[in-house]
Protein backbone atom coordinates (compact mmCIF):
# COMPACT_ATOMS: atom_id res chain seq x y z
CA UNK A 1 0.00 0.00 0.00
CA UNK A 2 1.38 3.37 -0.94
CA UNK A 3 0.43 7.17 -1.58
CA UNK A 4 0.53 8.50 -5.18
CA UNK A 5 0.62 12.09 -4.95
CA UNK A 6 -2.54 11.95 -2.80
CA UNK A 7 -4.16 8.94 -3.36
CA UNK A 8 -3.85 5.64 -1.20
CA UNK A 9 -2.92 2.70 -3.84
CA UNK A 10 -2.65 -1.10 -3.14
CA UNK A 11 -0.70 -3.19 -5.17
CA UNK A 12 -1.07 -0.37 -8.27
CA UNK A 13 -4.82 0.24 -7.53
CA UNK A 14 -6.74 2.68 -6.56
CA UNK A 15 -8.84 2.67 -2.96
CA UNK A 16 -11.09 5.29 -4.33
CA UNK A 17 -12.19 3.06 -7.87
CA UNK A 18 -12.27 -0.49 -5.62
CA UNK A 19 -14.77 1.51 -3.08
CA UNK A 20 -16.93 2.48 -6.00
CA UNK A 21 -16.91 -0.42 -8.25
CA UNK A 22 -17.51 -2.66 -4.88
CA UNK A 23 -19.19 -0.11 -3.13
CA UNK A 24 -18.00 -0.43 1.45
CA UNK A 25 -17.34 -1.32 3.22
CA UNK A 26 -14.33 -3.82 1.78
CA UNK A 27 -12.32 -6.51 2.35
CA UNK A 28 -9.27 -6.10 -0.44
CA UNK A 29 -6.97 -8.45 0.04
CA UNK A 30 -3.30 -9.10 -1.97
CA UNK A 31 -2.02 -12.11 -3.41
CA UNK A 32 1.41 -10.60 -4.04
CA UNK A 33 1.68 -9.93 -0.09
CA UNK A 34 0.88 -13.37 0.84
CA UNK A 35 3.34 -14.56 -1.66
CA UNK A 36 5.77 -12.60 -0.15
CA UNK A 37 5.13 -13.64 3.44
CA UNK A 38 5.16 -17.27 2.86
CA UNK A 39 8.49 -16.56 1.09
CA UNK A 40 9.75 -15.05 3.53
CA UNK A 41 8.66 -17.39 6.10
CA UNK A 42 10.33 -20.23 4.05
CA UNK A 43 13.28 -18.74 3.36
CA UNK A 44 13.92 -18.09 7.31
CA UNK A 45 13.25 -21.63 7.70
CA UNK A 46 14.46 -23.57 4.91
CA UNK A 47 17.09 -25.10 7.01
CA UNK A 48 14.24 -26.87 8.95
CA UNK A 49 12.07 -27.64 6.29
CA UNK A 50 9.25 -28.19 8.27
CA UNK A 51 5.73 -28.96 7.28
CA UNK A 52 3.83 -25.87 7.00
CA UNK A 53 -0.28 -25.51 8.15
CA UNK A 54 -1.98 -22.37 7.86
CA UNK A 55 -4.61 -21.82 10.44
CA UNK A 56 -7.49 -21.52 9.22
CA UNK A 57 -8.97 -19.74 12.10
CA UNK A 58 -7.09 -16.79 11.12
CA UNK A 59 -8.86 -16.58 7.26
CA UNK A 60 -11.60 -18.99 6.07
CA UNK A 61 -11.74 -17.78 2.17
CA UNK A 62 -11.82 -20.75 -0.05
CA UNK A 63 -10.06 -18.60 -2.73
CA UNK A 64 -7.02 -17.45 -0.39
CA UNK A 65 -6.94 -21.26 0.93
CA UNK A 66 -6.74 -22.40 -2.04
CA UNK A 67 -4.11 -20.34 -3.26
CA UNK A 68 -2.10 -21.11 0.27
CA UNK A 69 -2.63 -24.52 -0.18
CA UNK A 70 -0.76 -23.89 -3.66
CA UNK A 71 2.36 -22.51 -2.13
CA UNK A 72 2.97 -25.51 -0.49
CA UNK A 73 0.77 -25.41 2.75
CA UNK A 74 -1.28 -27.63 5.15
CA UNK A 75 -3.86 -26.56 7.33
CA UNK A 76 -4.35 -26.41 10.85
CA UNK A 77 -8.50 -26.85 11.55
CA UNK A 78 -10.31 -26.52 14.64
CA UNK A 79 -13.85 -27.59 14.03
CA UNK A 80 -15.17 -30.15 11.60
CA UNK A 81 -15.92 -26.98 9.71
CA UNK A 82 -12.97 -26.11 9.35
CA UNK A 83 -11.63 -29.73 8.64
CA UNK A 84 -14.69 -29.46 5.50
CA UNK A 85 -12.95 -25.78 4.46
CA UNK A 86 -10.04 -27.25 4.09
CA UNK A 87 -10.90 -30.60 1.74
CA UNK A 88 -12.78 -28.41 -0.09
CA UNK A 89 -9.96 -25.55 -0.66
CA UNK A 90 -8.10 -28.75 -1.43
CA UNK A 91 -5.57 -29.03 0.62
CA UNK A 92 -4.29 -32.92 1.12
CA UNK A 93 -5.82 -34.97 4.00
CA UNK A 94 -2.16 -35.95 4.81
CA UNK A 95 -0.98 -32.03 4.87
CA UNK A 96 -4.25 -31.78 7.79
CA UNK A 97 -3.74 -31.03 11.66
CA UNK A 98 -6.74 -30.92 13.77
CA UNK A 99 -6.44 -29.11 17.05
CA UNK A 100 -8.73 -27.88 19.68
CA UNK A 101 -9.87 -28.38 23.33
CA UNK A 102 -13.28 -29.83 22.58
CA UNK A 103 -13.58 -32.21 19.39
CA UNK A 104 -17.35 -34.02 19.70
CA UNK A 105 -17.85 -37.40 18.73
CA UNK A 106 -18.69 -36.88 15.37
CA UNK A 107 -15.62 -34.22 14.24
CA UNK A 108 -13.27 -37.17 15.61
CA UNK A 109 -15.13 -39.79 13.51
CA UNK A 110 -15.01 -37.37 10.25
CA UNK A 111 -11.14 -36.63 10.90
CA UNK A 112 -10.45 -40.39 11.12
CA UNK A 113 -12.11 -41.30 8.34
CA UNK A 114 -10.59 -38.82 5.79
CA UNK A 115 -7.20 -39.97 7.57
CA UNK A 116 -5.72 -36.92 8.07
CA UNK A 117 -2.25 -36.07 9.13
CA UNK A 118 -2.97 -35.65 13.08
CA UNK A 119 -5.47 -35.46 15.76
CA UNK A 120 -4.20 -33.25 18.19
CA UNK A 121 -5.40 -33.87 21.47
CA UNK A 122 -5.70 -31.62 24.84
CA UNK A 123 -7.43 -34.21 27.62
CA UNK A 124 -7.36 -37.90 28.78
CA UNK A 125 -10.61 -37.46 28.11
CA UNK A 126 -10.26 -36.80 24.29
CA UNK A 127 -7.98 -39.30 24.30
CA UNK A 128 -10.31 -42.04 25.22
CA UNK A 129 -12.70 -40.72 23.15
CA UNK A 130 -10.78 -40.91 20.14
CA UNK A 131 -9.55 -44.43 21.45
CA UNK A 132 -13.26 -45.79 21.39
CA UNK A 133 -13.91 -44.66 18.00
CA UNK A 134 -10.95 -45.78 16.19
CA UNK A 135 -11.82 -49.79 17.87
CA UNK A 136 -15.43 -49.15 16.60
CA UNK A 137 -13.59 -48.45 13.25
CA UNK A 138 -10.73 -50.92 13.45
CA UNK A 139 -8.37 -48.15 12.77
CA UNK A 140 -5.06 -46.87 14.19
CA UNK A 141 -4.79 -43.28 14.29
CA UNK A 142 -1.84 -40.93 14.40
CA UNK A 143 -2.10 -38.27 17.29
CA UNK A 144 -0.23 -35.48 18.98
CA UNK A 145 -0.65 -34.73 22.76
CA UNK A 146 -0.84 -31.17 23.49
CA UNK A 147 2.03 -29.58 26.31
CA UNK A 148 1.02 -26.73 28.25
CA UNK A 149 4.29 -25.78 28.33
CA UNK A 150 3.69 -22.65 31.47
CA UNK A 151 5.11 -20.27 29.12
CA UNK A 152 4.44 -16.51 29.25
CA UNK A 153 4.33 -15.56 25.70
CA UNK A 154 4.46 -11.96 26.16
CA UNK A 155 1.20 -10.98 24.52
CA UNK A 156 -2.10 -9.80 24.94
CA UNK A 157 -3.54 -12.11 27.69
CA UNK A 158 -6.64 -12.59 25.60
CA UNK A 159 -4.35 -14.07 22.93
CA UNK A 160 -1.78 -16.39 25.16
CA UNK A 161 -2.57 -19.89 25.65
CA UNK A 162 0.51 -21.46 27.03
CA UNK A 163 0.41 -20.92 30.40
CA UNK A 164 -1.04 -23.49 33.49
CA UNK A 165 -4.27 -21.05 33.86
CA UNK A 166 -4.99 -21.48 30.57
CA UNK A 167 -7.89 -24.32 29.30
CA UNK A 168 -5.25 -25.14 26.51
CA UNK A 169 -2.54 -28.26 26.41
CA UNK A 170 -1.97 -30.45 29.57
CA UNK A 171 0.91 -30.10 32.53
CA UNK A 172 4.15 -31.86 32.02
CA UNK A 173 3.51 -33.99 34.86
CA UNK A 174 -0.26 -35.44 33.02
CA UNK A 175 1.50 -35.22 29.54
CA UNK A 176 4.16 -38.02 31.33
CA UNK A 177 1.28 -40.57 32.39
CA UNK A 178 -0.96 -39.66 28.65
CA UNK A 179 2.27 -41.15 26.61
CA UNK A 180 1.70 -44.23 28.98
CA UNK A 181 -1.77 -44.56 28.39
CA UNK A 182 -1.74 -44.15 24.51
CA UNK A 183 1.58 -46.87 24.62
CA UNK A 184 -1.23 -49.46 25.81
CA UNK A 185 -3.44 -48.50 23.49
CA UNK A 186 -3.47 -50.93 19.89
CA UNK A 187 -5.81 -48.34 17.91
CA UNK A 188 -3.84 -44.83 19.04
CA UNK A 189 -0.41 -44.15 17.40
CA UNK A 190 1.81 -41.14 19.06
CA UNK A 191 2.98 -39.47 16.71
CA UNK A 192 3.51 -36.04 18.17
CA UNK A 193 3.61 -33.34 20.71
CA UNK A 194 2.28 -29.96 20.01
CA UNK A 195 2.26 -26.77 21.52
CA UNK A 196 0.59 -23.42 20.81
CA UNK A 197 1.84 -20.29 23.28
CA UNK A 198 -0.35 -17.73 22.09
CA UNK A 199 -0.74 -14.93 19.16
CA UNK A 200 0.75 -11.92 18.27
CA UNK A 201 4.50 -12.92 19.83
CA UNK A 202 6.69 -10.34 18.67
CA UNK A 203 9.46 -11.49 21.38
CA UNK A 204 11.99 -14.74 19.88
CA UNK A 205 12.53 -15.26 23.93
CA UNK A 206 9.17 -16.96 25.04
CA UNK A 207 9.77 -18.97 22.06
CA UNK A 208 12.90 -20.24 23.43
CA UNK A 209 11.92 -21.21 26.57
CA UNK A 210 8.88 -23.04 25.22
CA UNK A 211 11.87 -25.34 23.40
CA UNK A 212 13.35 -25.41 26.19
CA UNK A 213 10.39 -26.84 28.20
CA UNK A 214 9.77 -28.95 25.24
CA UNK A 215 13.20 -31.04 25.46
CA UNK A 216 12.97 -30.97 29.47
CA UNK A 217 9.75 -33.08 28.64
CA UNK A 218 11.42 -35.01 26.14
CA UNK A 219 13.80 -35.94 27.66
CA UNK A 220 11.74 -37.17 30.68
CA UNK A 221 9.80 -39.48 28.26
CA UNK A 222 12.38 -40.93 26.89
CA UNK A 223 10.12 -40.98 23.90
CA UNK A 224 10.66 -41.00 20.43
CA UNK A 225 8.28 -38.04 18.46
CA UNK A 226 8.54 -38.25 14.85
CA UNK A 227 6.54 -34.48 14.78
CA UNK A 228 6.99 -31.68 17.02
CA UNK A 229 4.42 -29.42 16.53
CA UNK A 230 5.74 -25.83 17.56
CA UNK A 231 2.01 -24.18 16.83
CA UNK A 232 1.84 -20.81 15.23
CA UNK A 233 1.73 -16.80 16.98
CA UNK A 234 4.42 -14.99 15.28
CA UNK A 235 3.35 -11.61 15.45
CA UNK A 236 3.19 -8.75 12.54
CA UNK A 237 4.07 -5.57 12.84
CA UNK A 238 0.49 -3.69 13.82
CA UNK A 239 1.90 -0.17 14.97
CA UNK A 240 4.31 0.29 12.40
CA UNK A 241 7.07 0.79 15.06
CA UNK A 242 9.50 -1.73 13.01
CA UNK A 243 8.95 -4.11 16.12
CA UNK A 244 9.14 -8.04 14.45
CA UNK A 245 9.79 -11.24 15.66
CA UNK A 246 13.46 -12.13 14.97
CA UNK A 247 12.81 -15.35 12.68
CA UNK A 248 16.23 -15.87 12.60
CA UNK A 249 17.02 -16.24 16.15
CA UNK A 250 13.48 -18.43 16.26
CA UNK A 251 14.87 -20.72 13.47
CA UNK A 252 18.10 -20.99 15.33
CA UNK A 253 16.98 -22.17 18.21
CA UNK A 254 15.11 -24.82 16.70
CA UNK A 255 17.86 -26.07 14.35
CA UNK A 256 19.78 -26.03 18.01
CA UNK A 257 16.56 -28.35 19.07
CA UNK A 258 16.94 -30.66 15.92
CA UNK A 259 20.40 -31.71 16.10
CA UNK A 260 19.40 -33.24 19.59
CA UNK A 261 16.61 -34.85 18.12
CA UNK A 262 15.25 -36.59 15.66
CA UNK A 263 11.87 -35.22 14.41
CA UNK A 264 10.34 -33.32 11.75
CA UNK A 265 8.93 -29.68 12.67
CA UNK A 266 5.39 -28.61 12.21
CA UNK A 267 4.46 -24.74 12.03
CA UNK A 268 0.89 -23.42 12.53
CA UNK A 269 1.05 -20.14 11.36
CA UNK A 270 -2.13 -18.08 10.63
CA UNK A 271 -1.57 -13.88 11.12
CA UNK A 272 1.81 -14.27 9.88
CA UNK A 273 0.95 -15.21 6.84
CA UNK A 274 -2.38 -13.29 6.16
CA UNK A 275 -2.62 -10.54 8.53
CA UNK A 276 -0.82 -7.59 6.72
CA UNK A 277 -2.62 -8.90 3.52
CA UNK A 278 -5.80 -7.66 4.27
CA UNK A 279 -7.19 -4.01 4.69
CA UNK A 280 -10.62 -2.48 5.06
CA UNK A 281 -12.16 0.13 3.42
CA UNK A 282 -14.91 1.85 4.92
CA UNK A 283 -17.02 5.22 4.18
CA UNK A 284 -17.92 7.99 6.50
CA UNK A 285 -21.06 8.32 7.38
CA UNK A 286 -21.07 11.31 9.77
CA UNK A 287 -18.73 13.34 11.94
CA UNK A 288 -20.76 14.00 15.25
CA UNK A 289 -19.48 16.31 17.86
CA UNK A 290 -17.93 15.34 21.14
CA UNK A 291 -17.07 17.82 23.91
CA UNK A 292 -13.74 16.48 23.93
CA UNK A 293 -13.38 14.63 20.53
CA UNK A 294 -15.13 13.62 17.15
CA UNK A 295 -16.97 10.30 16.38
CA UNK A 296 -15.94 9.22 12.73
CA UNK A 297 -19.07 7.33 12.28
CA UNK A 298 -18.29 4.43 9.51
CA UNK A 299 -19.99 2.03 7.62
CA UNK A 300 -17.64 -0.87 9.04
CA UNK A 301 -18.49 -1.97 12.37
CA UNK A 302 -17.43 -5.01 14.79
CA UNK A 303 -19.70 -7.15 13.17
CA UNK A 304 -17.26 -7.19 10.36
CA UNK A 305 -13.67 -6.32 12.14
CA UNK A 306 -13.99 -8.07 15.70
CA UNK A 307 -10.18 -7.32 17.04
CA UNK A 308 -10.99 -3.69 18.40
CA UNK A 309 -14.13 -4.62 20.70
CA UNK A 310 -12.70 -7.99 21.45
CA UNK A 311 -8.43 -7.96 22.10
CA UNK A 312 -8.45 -4.21 22.24
CA UNK A 313 -6.33 -4.87 19.59
CA UNK A 314 -4.66 -1.79 17.79
CA UNK A 315 -5.11 -1.25 13.60
CA UNK A 316 -3.58 1.57 12.05
CA UNK A 317 -6.52 3.75 10.33
CA UNK A 318 -5.15 6.27 7.26
CA UNK A 319 -7.14 8.01 4.80
CA UNK A 320 -7.98 6.73 1.45
CA UNK A 321 -7.00 10.15 -0.11
CA UNK A 322 -4.87 12.81 1.92
CA UNK A 323 -6.02 16.43 2.15
CA UNK A 324 -3.80 19.45 4.03
CA UNK A 325 -6.34 19.95 6.59
CA UNK A 326 -6.40 19.21 10.07
CA UNK A 327 -9.16 17.92 12.12
CA UNK A 328 -9.49 20.21 15.29
CA UNK A 329 -10.08 17.70 18.07
CA UNK A 330 -9.23 13.80 18.40
CA UNK A 331 -10.77 11.32 16.06
CA UNK A 332 -12.72 8.54 17.62
CA UNK A 333 -13.63 6.28 14.38
CA UNK A 334 -16.79 3.91 15.66
CA UNK A 335 -19.61 1.88 13.63
CA UNK A 336 -23.01 2.56 13.82
CA UNK A 337 -23.54 -1.00 16.36
CA UNK A 338 -25.66 -0.53 19.54
CA UNK A 339 -22.43 -1.39 21.70
CA UNK A 340 -19.58 1.38 23.02
CA UNK A 341 -17.10 -1.51 22.62
CA UNK A 342 -17.65 -1.25 18.56
CA UNK A 343 -15.10 1.80 17.97
CA UNK A 344 -11.93 1.01 16.19
CA UNK A 345 -9.53 3.42 17.50
CA UNK A 346 -8.86 6.92 18.82
CA UNK A 347 -6.96 9.06 17.02
CA UNK A 348 -5.16 12.68 18.27
CA UNK A 349 -4.18 14.17 15.40
CA UNK A 350 -5.85 13.31 11.81
CA UNK A 351 -6.88 15.12 8.73
CA UNK A 352 -10.37 16.78 8.24
CA UNK A 353 -12.84 14.45 6.92
CA UNK A 354 -15.91 14.43 6.13
CA UNK A 355 -19.14 12.56 4.66
CA UNK A 356 -18.60 10.42 2.18
CA UNK A 357 -14.70 10.04 2.88
CA UNK A 358 -12.99 6.72 2.88
CA UNK A 359 -10.72 5.40 5.19
CA UNK A 360 -8.77 2.10 5.21
CA UNK A 361 -8.23 0.00 8.45
CA UNK A 362 -4.96 -2.00 7.99
CA UNK A 363 -3.91 -5.57 8.33
CA UNK A 364 -7.06 -7.29 8.88
CA UNK A 365 -6.30 -9.99 6.83
CA UNK A 366 -6.49 -12.47 10.08
CA UNK A 367 -9.39 -12.59 12.34
CA UNK A 368 -11.17 -10.17 10.33
CA UNK A 369 -13.20 -11.82 8.32
CA UNK A 370 -12.98 -15.23 10.35
CA UNK A 371 -14.93 -13.11 13.27
CA UNK A 372 -17.48 -11.06 11.37
CA UNK A 373 -21.10 -11.86 12.14
CA UNK A 374 -24.68 -10.55 11.93
CA UNK A 375 -24.22 -8.86 14.77
CA UNK A 376 -27.62 -6.01 14.60
CA UNK A 377 -28.45 -8.08 11.46
CA UNK A 378 -25.42 -6.22 9.57
CA UNK A 379 -24.90 -7.73 6.30
CA UNK A 380 -21.36 -9.53 6.55
CA UNK A 381 -18.64 -7.39 3.83
CA UNK A 382 -17.70 -8.59 0.13
CA UNK A 383 -13.98 -9.49 0.23
CA UNK A 384 -11.95 -8.85 -3.25
CA UNK A 385 -8.33 -10.72 -3.64
CA UNK A 386 -6.10 -8.20 -5.65
CA UNK A 387 -3.85 -10.31 -8.45
CA UNK A 388 -1.29 -8.33 -10.08
CA UNK A 389 -3.86 -6.09 -12.22
CA UNK A 390 -6.43 -8.61 -12.40
CA UNK A 391 -9.78 -7.61 -9.09
CA UNK A 392 -12.13 -10.54 -8.38
CA UNK A 393 -14.45 -10.91 -5.41
CA UNK A 394 -13.65 -14.03 -3.55
CA UNK A 395 -16.52 -13.22 -1.28
CA UNK A 396 -20.43 -11.65 -2.03
CA UNK A 397 -21.53 -9.22 0.23
CA UNK A 398 -24.65 -10.40 1.79
CA UNK A 399 -28.02 -9.43 0.80
CA UNK A 400 -30.87 -8.35 3.31
CA UNK A 401 -32.49 -10.93 1.26
CA UNK A 402 -29.95 -13.59 3.12
CA UNK A 403 -30.23 -12.47 6.38
CA UNK A 404 -33.45 -11.25 6.51
C1 LIG B 1 -4.88 -19.96 16.55
C2 LIG B 1 -3.93 -21.08 16.47
C3 LIG B 1 -2.83 -21.01 15.61
C4 LIG B 1 -2.51 -19.80 14.77
O1 LIG B 1 -2.07 -18.72 15.52
P1 LIG B 1 -1.49 -17.39 14.80
O2 LIG B 1 -1.20 -16.49 15.93
O3 LIG B 1 -2.55 -16.87 13.92
O4 LIG B 1 -0.27 -17.78 14.04
C5 LIG B 1 -2.01 -22.12 15.53
N1 LIG B 1 -2.24 -23.23 16.26
C6 LIG B 1 -3.28 -23.32 17.11
C7 LIG B 1 -3.48 -24.57 17.87
C8 LIG B 1 -4.15 -22.25 17.24
O5 LIG B 1 -5.17 -22.34 18.10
Amino acid sequence: MRYKSKDLFIDGLKFESLAKKFATPLYCYSLKKIKENIKNFKQHFKRINPIYCFSIKANSNTKLLNEIKKLGFGADVVSIGELMKALKSGFKSNKIVFSGVGKTAKEISFAIDKKILLINTESKGEILEIEKIAKNKKKLVNIGIRLNPNTDAKTLKQISTGKKENKFGVSEKIFLELIELVKRSKFLNLKCLSVHIGSQILDHRPYERMLNVIQKVINKSKFNFEYVDLGGGMGIDYEKNNKNLNLRKYATNIEKFLKKNNCKIIFEPGRSIIANAGHLVSEVIYIKEGEKKNFVIVDAAMNDLMRPALYNAYHRVIPAKKNNQKSQKPYEFVGPICESTDKFSTVKKFQKLKKKDLIVICDVGAYGMSLSSNYNLRLKPAEILINGSKVKIINKRQTLRDIV
